[in-house]
Protein backbone atom coordinates (compact mmCIF):
# COMPACT_ATOMS: atom_id res chain seq x y z
CA UNK A 1 0.00 0.00 0.00
CA UNK A 2 1.23 3.51 -0.48
CA UNK A 3 0.58 5.36 2.45
CA UNK A 4 -0.67 9.38 2.47
CA UNK A 5 0.21 9.45 6.36
CA UNK A 6 1.80 7.07 8.72
CA UNK A 7 -1.50 7.95 10.89
CA UNK A 8 -4.68 9.33 10.52
CA UNK A 9 -6.16 10.63 13.51
CA UNK A 10 -10.39 11.65 13.74
CA UNK A 11 -11.00 14.40 16.09
CA UNK A 12 -8.68 17.44 16.63
CA UNK A 13 -9.82 18.13 20.36
CA UNK A 14 -7.51 18.69 22.84
CA UNK A 15 -6.54 14.76 23.36
CA UNK A 16 -6.07 14.51 19.37
CA UNK A 17 -4.37 17.51 19.24
CA UNK A 18 -1.61 15.99 21.90
CA UNK A 19 -1.55 12.85 19.97
CA UNK A 20 -0.69 14.53 16.69
CA UNK A 21 2.10 17.14 18.71
CA UNK A 22 3.44 13.64 20.56
CA UNK A 23 3.85 11.56 17.06
CA UNK A 24 5.15 14.42 14.64
CA UNK A 25 8.06 15.06 16.97
CA UNK A 26 9.01 11.76 16.64
CA UNK A 27 8.83 11.57 12.99
CA UNK A 28 6.07 10.44 11.86
CA UNK A 29 3.54 11.78 9.03
CA UNK A 30 0.14 12.82 11.03
CA UNK A 31 -3.43 14.05 9.56
CA UNK A 32 -5.99 15.22 11.87
CA UNK A 33 -9.49 14.88 10.49
CA UNK A 34 -12.07 17.53 12.25
CA UNK A 35 -15.43 17.70 11.86
CA UNK A 36 -15.97 21.14 13.20
CA UNK A 37 -14.81 24.27 10.97
CA UNK A 38 -12.78 25.28 13.78
CA UNK A 39 -10.69 23.38 16.64
CA UNK A 40 -12.08 24.17 20.30
CA UNK A 41 -15.93 24.95 19.55
CA UNK A 42 -18.10 23.59 20.68
CA UNK A 43 -16.92 22.39 23.73
CA UNK A 44 -18.69 21.18 27.44
CA UNK A 45 -15.76 21.74 29.93
CA UNK A 46 -15.27 23.14 33.63
CA UNK A 47 -11.72 23.81 32.31
CA UNK A 48 -9.67 22.75 35.40
CA UNK A 49 -6.32 21.68 34.43
CA UNK A 50 -3.83 20.33 37.13
CA UNK A 51 -0.02 21.05 37.13
CA UNK A 52 1.19 17.59 34.98
CA UNK A 53 -1.52 17.60 32.63
CA UNK A 54 -0.51 21.51 32.39
CA UNK A 55 3.29 20.37 31.92
CA UNK A 56 2.47 17.97 28.81
CA UNK A 57 1.42 21.00 26.89
CA UNK A 58 2.25 24.55 28.68
CA UNK A 59 -0.30 26.66 28.08
CA UNK A 60 0.26 28.85 30.36
CA UNK A 61 -1.13 31.49 27.96
CA UNK A 62 -4.40 30.10 28.04
CA UNK A 63 -4.99 30.11 31.86
CA UNK A 64 -7.64 32.52 33.30
CA UNK A 65 -7.32 31.57 36.81
CA UNK A 66 -5.39 29.66 39.10
CA UNK A 67 -6.60 27.65 42.36
CA UNK A 68 -5.49 26.67 45.85
CA UNK A 69 -8.01 25.01 46.59
CA UNK A 70 -11.86 23.85 47.60
CA UNK A 71 -14.70 25.08 49.81
CA UNK A 72 -16.59 22.13 49.88
CA UNK A 73 -19.82 21.58 51.46
CA UNK A 74 -21.70 18.80 53.09
CA UNK A 75 -25.57 18.35 52.36
CA UNK A 76 -26.77 20.26 55.25
CA UNK A 77 -23.76 22.71 54.98
CA UNK A 78 -21.20 21.25 56.89
CA UNK A 79 -17.69 23.19 55.07
CA UNK A 80 -14.71 21.46 54.60
CA UNK A 81 -12.00 23.15 53.17
CA UNK A 82 -8.86 21.64 51.39
CA UNK A 83 -6.09 23.42 50.10
CA UNK A 84 -3.56 26.13 51.50
CA UNK A 85 -4.06 29.89 50.02
CA UNK A 86 -0.79 30.58 47.87
CA UNK A 87 -0.32 26.74 47.19
CA UNK A 88 -1.40 26.39 43.43
CA UNK A 89 -3.45 22.90 43.41
CA UNK A 90 -5.16 23.36 39.73
CA UNK A 91 -5.45 25.76 36.62
CA UNK A 92 -8.86 27.30 35.06
CA UNK A 93 -8.18 27.40 31.23
CA UNK A 94 -10.26 29.13 28.51
CA UNK A 95 -11.24 25.71 27.10
CA UNK A 96 -11.26 27.30 23.26
CA UNK A 97 -8.02 28.85 22.90
CA UNK A 98 -6.45 25.69 25.35
CA UNK A 99 -7.79 23.38 22.29
CA UNK A 100 -6.14 25.59 19.60
CA UNK A 101 -3.10 25.79 21.54
CA UNK A 102 -2.99 22.37 21.69
CA UNK A 103 -3.84 21.63 18.10
CA UNK A 104 -1.20 24.51 17.31
CA UNK A 105 1.04 22.53 18.79
CA UNK A 106 0.44 19.38 16.93
CA UNK A 107 0.36 21.53 13.41
CA UNK A 108 4.19 23.31 14.08
CA UNK A 109 5.58 19.57 15.03
CA UNK A 110 4.60 19.18 11.23
CA UNK A 111 0.93 17.59 11.43
CA UNK A 112 -1.66 18.29 8.76
CA UNK A 113 -5.25 18.93 9.67
CA UNK A 114 -8.37 18.58 7.25
CA UNK A 115 -11.47 20.55 9.23
CA UNK A 116 -15.22 20.19 8.28
CA UNK A 117 -14.84 16.77 7.76
CA UNK A 118 -15.79 13.25 8.68
CA UNK A 119 -14.85 9.61 7.81
CA UNK A 120 -17.37 7.52 6.50
CA UNK A 121 -15.83 4.67 5.90
CA UNK A 122 -12.72 2.84 7.12
CA UNK A 123 -11.50 -0.75 6.15
CA UNK A 124 -8.64 -1.95 7.71
CA UNK A 125 -6.32 -4.38 5.47
CA UNK A 126 -3.16 -6.61 5.99
CA UNK A 127 -0.80 -3.94 5.41
CA UNK A 128 -2.65 -0.55 5.88
CA UNK A 129 -5.95 1.17 6.89
CA UNK A 130 -8.21 2.78 3.68
CA UNK A 131 -10.13 6.09 5.14
CA UNK A 132 -12.99 7.16 2.92
CA UNK A 133 -13.32 11.25 4.08
CA UNK A 134 -16.40 13.48 3.11
CA UNK A 135 -15.74 17.42 3.50
CA UNK A 136 -19.48 18.30 5.01
CA UNK A 137 -19.26 22.02 3.12
CA UNK A 138 -18.12 20.34 -0.51
CA UNK A 139 -19.50 17.05 -0.18
CA UNK A 140 -16.45 15.56 -1.85
CA UNK A 141 -15.01 12.45 -0.37
CA UNK A 142 -11.32 11.93 -0.05
CA UNK A 143 -9.82 8.34 -0.02
CA UNK A 144 -6.78 8.05 2.11
CA UNK A 145 -4.64 5.05 3.34
CA UNK A 146 -2.03 5.44 6.57
CA UNK A 147 -0.53 2.69 8.43
CA UNK A 148 -3.07 3.08 11.61
CA UNK A 149 -5.72 5.05 12.45
CA UNK A 150 -6.42 6.71 15.88
CA UNK A 151 -10.10 7.73 17.56
CA UNK A 152 -9.53 10.96 19.38
CA UNK A 153 -13.09 11.70 18.64
CA UNK A 154 -14.85 12.08 21.92
CA UNK A 155 -17.30 10.57 24.09
CA UNK A 156 -19.70 9.24 20.97
CA UNK A 157 -16.63 8.17 19.03
CA UNK A 158 -17.63 6.88 15.30
CA UNK A 159 -14.08 5.19 15.22
CA UNK A 160 -14.95 3.21 18.88
CA UNK A 161 -18.80 2.76 16.76
CA UNK A 162 -17.25 1.59 13.83
CA UNK A 163 -14.44 -0.77 15.38
CA UNK A 164 -17.24 -2.59 18.04
CA UNK A 165 -14.81 -1.86 20.52
CA UNK A 166 -17.04 -1.14 23.93
CA UNK A 167 -19.01 1.41 25.63
CA UNK A 168 -17.46 3.29 28.65
CA UNK A 169 -18.23 1.65 31.64
CA UNK A 170 -19.90 5.02 33.07
CA UNK A 171 -21.42 7.83 31.00
CA UNK A 172 -22.19 10.83 33.42
CA UNK A 173 -23.99 14.08 32.15
CA UNK A 174 -22.51 17.69 33.10
CA UNK A 175 -24.26 20.94 32.93
CA UNK A 176 -22.24 24.14 33.29
CA UNK A 177 -23.57 28.33 33.24
CA UNK A 178 -20.72 30.79 32.93
CA UNK A 179 -22.07 33.55 35.28
CA UNK A 180 -21.32 37.36 36.41
CA UNK A 181 -22.61 38.46 39.82
CA UNK A 182 -21.45 35.33 41.75
CA UNK A 183 -19.05 36.50 44.86
CA UNK A 184 -16.87 34.04 45.88
CA UNK A 185 -13.61 33.67 47.53
CA UNK A 186 -10.71 34.17 45.05
CA UNK A 187 -8.71 31.48 44.19
CA UNK A 188 -10.95 29.19 45.64
CA UNK A 189 -13.18 26.75 43.87
CA UNK A 190 -16.49 25.42 45.91
CA UNK A 191 -18.18 21.94 45.62
CA UNK A 192 -21.68 21.44 46.47
CA UNK A 193 -23.16 17.52 47.68
CA UNK A 194 -26.48 16.24 48.23
CA UNK A 195 -28.93 14.09 46.23
CA UNK A 196 -31.16 16.89 45.27
CA UNK A 197 -28.47 18.89 43.78
CA UNK A 198 -26.11 16.32 42.01
CA UNK A 199 -26.87 12.32 43.28
CA UNK A 200 -23.95 10.49 43.93
CA UNK A 201 -21.53 13.18 42.44
CA UNK A 202 -21.20 16.69 43.09
CA UNK A 203 -21.73 20.68 42.02
CA UNK A 204 -18.90 23.19 41.64
CA UNK A 205 -18.50 27.01 41.08
CA UNK A 206 -15.18 27.87 39.27
CA UNK A 207 -13.85 31.37 39.27
CA UNK A 208 -13.02 32.01 35.26
CA UNK A 209 -11.61 35.24 36.16
CA UNK A 210 -12.60 38.79 35.31
CA UNK A 211 -15.33 38.57 37.44
CA UNK A 212 -16.96 35.30 35.86
CA UNK A 213 -17.49 32.25 37.69
CA UNK A 214 -18.87 28.71 35.98
CA UNK A 215 -21.46 27.01 37.97
CA UNK A 216 -22.33 23.08 37.12
CA UNK A 217 -22.69 19.86 37.94
CA UNK A 218 -22.25 16.33 36.89
CA UNK A 219 -24.38 12.84 37.48
CA UNK A 220 -25.58 9.78 36.09
CA UNK A 221 -28.73 9.50 34.73
CA UNK A 222 -29.37 6.00 36.80
CA UNK A 223 -28.98 8.38 39.83
CA UNK A 224 -31.74 11.08 38.53
CA UNK A 225 -34.75 9.38 38.69
CA UNK A 226 -35.86 11.09 36.10
CA UNK A 227 -34.96 14.47 36.74
CA UNK A 228 -32.74 16.36 34.41
CA UNK A 229 -28.98 17.66 35.48
CA UNK A 230 -31.14 21.34 34.75
CA UNK A 231 -33.83 20.22 37.64
CA UNK A 232 -30.75 19.90 39.94
CA UNK A 233 -28.74 22.80 38.80
CA UNK A 234 -32.03 25.25 39.26
CA UNK A 235 -32.37 23.43 42.64
CA UNK A 236 -28.94 24.13 43.50
CA UNK A 237 -30.06 27.69 42.76
CA UNK A 238 -32.76 28.18 44.89
CA UNK A 239 -31.47 25.71 47.38
CA UNK A 240 -32.03 27.41 51.01
CA UNK A 241 -28.23 27.10 52.28
CA UNK A 242 -27.04 28.50 49.22
CA UNK A 243 -29.75 30.78 47.37
CA UNK A 244 -28.04 34.05 48.62
CA UNK A 245 -24.82 33.41 46.61
CA UNK A 246 -26.60 33.00 43.45
CA UNK A 247 -29.29 35.62 44.15
CA UNK A 248 -27.39 38.34 41.98
CA UNK A 249 -25.91 35.83 39.25
CA UNK A 250 -26.49 36.61 35.29
CA UNK A 251 -25.92 33.83 32.99
CA UNK A 252 -23.56 34.70 29.79
CA UNK A 253 -23.41 31.16 28.70
CA UNK A 254 -24.72 27.00 29.01
CA UNK A 255 -23.27 23.76 28.30
CA UNK A 256 -24.30 20.39 28.62
CA UNK A 257 -22.05 17.51 27.74
CA UNK A 258 -21.03 13.77 28.85
CA UNK A 259 -18.37 12.43 30.92
CA UNK A 260 -17.52 8.86 29.92
CA UNK A 261 -15.41 7.12 32.77
CA UNK A 262 -14.02 3.50 32.38
CA UNK A 263 -12.09 2.38 29.96
CA UNK A 264 -13.55 0.62 27.25
CA UNK A 265 -13.05 -2.78 27.01
CA UNK A 266 -10.87 -3.12 23.84
CA UNK A 267 -9.17 -0.02 22.92
CA UNK A 268 -7.36 -1.58 20.31
CA UNK A 269 -7.86 -3.54 17.32
CA UNK A 270 -5.39 -4.09 14.36
CA UNK A 271 -4.32 -0.80 12.91
CA UNK A 272 -6.93 0.62 15.45
CA UNK A 273 -6.72 2.64 18.72
CA UNK A 274 -8.90 4.80 20.91
CA UNK A 275 -7.53 7.98 22.89
CA UNK A 276 -9.01 9.97 25.75
CA UNK A 277 -12.99 10.34 26.21
CA UNK A 278 -13.05 8.02 22.81
CA UNK A 279 -11.34 5.15 25.07
CA UNK A 280 -13.67 6.38 28.13
CA UNK A 281 -10.28 8.52 30.05
CA UNK A 282 -12.25 10.74 32.27
CA UNK A 283 -11.64 10.09 35.93
CA UNK A 284 -14.39 8.76 37.73
CA UNK A 285 -13.48 11.15 40.74
CA UNK A 286 -13.67 14.49 39.21
CA UNK A 287 -14.56 14.03 35.62
CA UNK A 288 -11.64 15.67 34.76
CA UNK A 289 -10.29 13.58 30.96
CA UNK A 290 -7.70 16.19 30.17
CA UNK A 291 -4.45 14.66 32.08
CA UNK A 292 -5.53 11.00 31.73
CA UNK A 293 -5.85 11.37 27.70
CA UNK A 294 -2.53 13.30 27.74
CA UNK A 295 -1.23 9.99 29.54
CA UNK A 296 -2.75 7.58 27.71
CA UNK A 297 -0.99 8.51 24.52
CA UNK A 298 2.58 9.90 25.95
CA UNK A 299 2.41 6.21 27.96
CA UNK A 300 3.47 4.55 24.81
CA UNK A 301 4.93 7.22 22.23
CA UNK A 302 8.15 6.04 21.74
CA UNK A 303 7.21 2.32 21.30
CA UNK A 304 3.88 3.00 19.20
CA UNK A 305 6.28 5.07 16.98
CA UNK A 306 9.01 2.00 16.68
CA UNK A 307 6.02 -0.12 15.53
CA UNK A 308 4.20 1.91 13.14
CA UNK A 309 7.99 2.19 11.21
CA UNK A 310 8.04 -1.32 11.29
CA UNK A 311 4.26 -1.02 9.95
CA UNK A 312 3.67 -3.75 12.37
CA UNK A 313 0.41 -2.94 14.27
CA UNK A 314 -1.76 -5.83 14.73
CA UNK A 315 -4.14 -6.40 17.73
CA UNK A 316 -1.19 -8.51 19.30
CA UNK A 317 1.72 -6.16 18.63
CA UNK A 318 -0.41 -2.84 19.79
CA UNK A 319 -1.48 -4.73 23.15
CA UNK A 320 2.20 -5.82 23.66
CA UNK A 321 3.16 -1.82 23.91
CA UNK A 322 0.06 -1.13 25.74
CA UNK A 323 -0.61 -3.99 28.12
CA UNK A 324 1.11 -2.51 31.23
CA UNK A 325 0.63 1.49 31.02
CA UNK A 326 -2.87 1.37 29.63
CA UNK A 327 -3.99 -1.94 32.40
CA UNK A 328 -2.18 0.47 35.16
CA UNK A 329 -4.24 3.55 34.43
CA UNK A 330 -7.34 1.18 34.06
CA UNK A 331 -6.26 -0.20 37.19
CA UNK A 332 -6.07 3.51 38.51
CA UNK A 333 -9.49 3.97 37.46
CA UNK A 334 -11.53 1.50 38.53
CA UNK A 335 -10.30 1.51 41.93
CA UNK A 336 -11.31 5.15 42.48
CA UNK A 337 -14.57 4.34 41.45
CA UNK A 338 -15.03 1.41 43.89
CA UNK A 339 -13.58 4.20 46.52
CA UNK A 340 -15.99 7.25 45.04
CA UNK A 341 -18.80 4.59 45.07
CA UNK A 342 -18.17 3.76 48.78
CA UNK A 343 -17.66 6.95 50.48
CA UNK A 344 -19.75 9.36 48.00
CA UNK A 345 -21.83 7.95 45.38
CA UNK A 346 -23.88 5.09 47.34
CA UNK A 347 -24.35 7.35 50.17
CA UNK A 348 -27.91 8.84 51.36
CA UNK A 349 -27.85 12.19 52.47
CA UNK A 350 -27.61 11.52 56.21
CA UNK A 351 -24.75 9.51 55.49
CA UNK A 352 -22.70 12.11 53.61
CA UNK A 353 -23.43 14.30 56.40
CA UNK A 354 -21.59 11.89 58.96
CA UNK A 355 -18.61 11.76 56.55
CA UNK A 356 -18.80 15.36 56.51
CA UNK A 357 -18.61 16.05 59.92
CA UNK A 358 -15.50 13.60 60.08
CA UNK A 359 -14.15 14.97 57.26
CA UNK A 360 -14.40 18.41 59.37
CA UNK A 361 -12.43 17.33 61.79
CA UNK A 362 -8.96 19.46 62.07
CA UNK A 363 -6.81 15.69 62.16
CA UNK A 364 -8.69 14.56 58.95
CA UNK A 365 -8.62 18.12 57.16
CA UNK A 366 -4.51 18.35 58.01
CA UNK A 367 -4.27 14.20 56.75
CA UNK A 368 -6.37 15.44 53.49
CA UNK A 369 -4.26 18.61 52.70
CA UNK A 370 -1.01 16.26 53.23
CA UNK A 371 -2.07 13.32 50.97
CA UNK A 372 -4.72 14.22 48.96
CA UNK A 373 -4.09 14.58 45.29
CA UNK A 374 -6.55 15.45 42.90
CA UNK A 375 -4.13 12.98 40.47
CA UNK A 376 -4.33 10.21 42.91
CA UNK A 377 -7.43 9.82 44.97
CA UNK A 378 -7.26 6.26 46.14
CA UNK A 379 -4.17 6.91 48.74
CA UNK A 380 -6.12 9.58 50.18
CA UNK A 381 -9.17 7.49 50.10
CA UNK A 382 -7.65 4.37 52.12
CA UNK A 383 -5.60 7.04 54.26
CA UNK A 384 -9.11 8.56 55.40
CA UNK A 385 -10.45 4.22 56.13
CA UNK A 386 -7.49 3.47 57.79
CA UNK A 387 -6.49 6.72 60.39
CA UNK A 388 -9.90 7.98 60.81
CA UNK A 389 -11.80 6.08 63.59
CA UNK A 390 -15.31 6.71 62.37
CA UNK A 391 -14.03 5.61 58.66
CA UNK A 392 -12.55 2.16 60.04
CA UNK A 393 -16.00 0.00 59.20
CA UNK A 394 -15.66 0.76 56.00
CA UNK A 395 -12.46 -0.43 55.45
CA UNK A 396 -13.51 -3.52 55.19
CA UNK A 397 -15.61 -3.10 52.62
CA UNK A 398 -12.91 -1.13 50.86
CA UNK A 399 -10.58 -3.93 51.51
CA UNK A 400 -13.19 -6.05 49.54
CA UNK A 401 -14.18 -4.10 46.94
CA UNK A 402 -10.52 -2.80 46.41
CA UNK A 403 -9.42 -6.78 45.84
CA UNK A 404 -11.91 -7.37 42.91
CA UNK A 405 -10.59 -4.27 41.24
C1 LIG B 1 -19.57 19.79 31.90
C2 LIG B 1 -18.21 19.18 31.73
C3 LIG B 1 -17.13 19.69 32.46
C4 LIG B 1 -15.87 19.14 32.31
N1 LIG B 1 -14.83 19.69 33.01
C5 LIG B 1 -13.58 19.22 32.86
C6 LIG B 1 -12.48 19.82 33.53
O1 LIG B 1 -12.63 20.79 34.27
N2 LIG B 1 -11.23 19.30 33.34
C7 LIG B 1 -11.00 18.24 32.52
O2 LIG B 1 -9.86 17.77 32.39
N3 LIG B 1 -12.03 17.65 31.86
C8 LIG B 1 -13.31 18.13 32.00
N4 LIG B 1 -14.34 17.56 31.29
C9 LIG B 1 -14.02 16.46 30.39
C10 LIG B 1 -13.29 16.99 29.17
O3 LIG B 1 -14.07 18.00 28.54
C11 LIG B 1 -13.00 15.83 28.19
O4 LIG B 1 -12.44 14.76 28.92
C12 LIG B 1 -12.03 16.27 27.10
O5 LIG B 1 -12.61 17.25 26.28
C13 LIG B 1 -11.63 15.05 26.26
O6 LIG B 1 -10.86 15.46 25.18
P1 LIG B 1 -10.89 14.61 23.83
O7 LIG B 1 -9.96 15.31 22.90
O8 LIG B 1 -10.71 13.18 24.12
O9 LIG B 1 -12.40 14.74 23.30
P2 LIG B 1 -13.19 16.02 22.83
O10 LIG B 1 -12.78 17.22 23.59
O11 LIG B 1 -14.62 15.65 22.83
O12 LIG B 1 -12.70 16.24 21.33
C14 LIG B 1 -13.14 15.38 20.31
C15 LIG B 1 -12.95 16.10 18.97
O13 LIG B 1 -13.30 15.19 17.94
C16 LIG B 1 -14.19 15.83 17.03
N5 LIG B 1 -15.01 14.77 16.45
C17 LIG B 1 -15.93 13.99 17.08
N6 LIG B 1 -16.46 13.10 16.21
C18 LIG B 1 -15.85 13.30 15.01
C19 LIG B 1 -15.95 12.70 13.73
N7 LIG B 1 -16.79 11.68 13.51
N8 LIG B 1 -15.20 13.19 12.73
C20 LIG B 1 -14.35 14.23 12.92
N9 LIG B 1 -14.20 14.83 14.13
C21 LIG B 1 -14.93 14.37 15.15
C22 LIG B 1 -14.97 16.82 17.90
O14 LIG B 1 -15.51 17.86 17.11
C23 LIG B 1 -13.87 17.31 18.84
O15 LIG B 1 -13.14 18.37 18.29
C24 LIG B 1 -15.64 18.07 31.42
C25 LIG B 1 -16.71 17.55 30.70
C26 LIG B 1 -17.99 18.10 30.84
C27 LIG B 1 -19.12 17.53 30.05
Amino acid sequence: MDFDYDVIIIGAGPVGGYTARVLSERGLSVLMVEEHNEVGRPFQCAGLVTPSAMDAVEAYDTVVADVDGALIHGPSGTLVPVGKEGDLRTYVVCRKRFDQTVVQQGLEAGSDIMLESQPVSADVQPDGVVVEIVNQRTNQTTTLRSKLLIGCDGAHSWVRRRFKMGYPKEMMIGFQTEVVGYEGQERWLEMFSGSKIAPGFFAWVIPSGNGTHRIGLWSRADLLEGRTVLDCYNDLLKHPLWKDRFANITETARYCGPVPSGMIRRPIKDRVMVIGDAAGMAKPTTGGGLGPGFKQISSIADRLVEQVHRNQLSEKNLKSITKSSWSKLKKEQDRARALRDLLVSTRTDDELDMHFTNFAKPEVIELINEIGDIEKPVPLGLALLKKVPAFRKLALQAGVKLLFT
